[in-house]
């Protein structure tokens, strides 16, 4: 499994099916805030990401930046692409950090 670069392939998907970012004009990956890679078996592999993106929307002037959570799953060597934006004091659901509360605090 490809160990960077997931948190990127889920933000495109998500520009791919988000009416909010039909706007988007220009964009950046910037910081990866948290990342958990969780191997259930050997057919059953999650990495998660929390991480922020610098996005220039075309009716605006100014780029934000926006928390989002993504989790690539890779289930019987298919692999599986989820992304969501979060509020800044969100940490989204993550299969494999729920089951770690003692390292993440929810
Ligand atoms: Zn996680």
């Amino acid at each position: 499994m490809d160990e960077r670069g997931g948190d990127a392939v889920c933000f495109k998907k998500l520009i791919e099916i988000s009416p909010d970012l039909v706007e988007l004009e220009d964009y950046h990956l910037d910081e990866l805030r948290h990342q958990c890679f969780n191997v259930e078996s050997y057919n059953k592999v999650y990495h998660h990401y929390n991480f922020t993106v610098g996005m220039k929307m075309s009716n605006s002037a100014d780029w934000t930046v926006k928390l989002n959570f993504a989790e690539v799953k890779k289930i019987c060597r298919i692999k599986h692409y989820l992304c969501y934006p979060l509020e800044e004091n969100e940490k989204g659901q993550c299969y494999a950090c729920k089951n770690r509360t003692k390292e993440w605090k929810i």
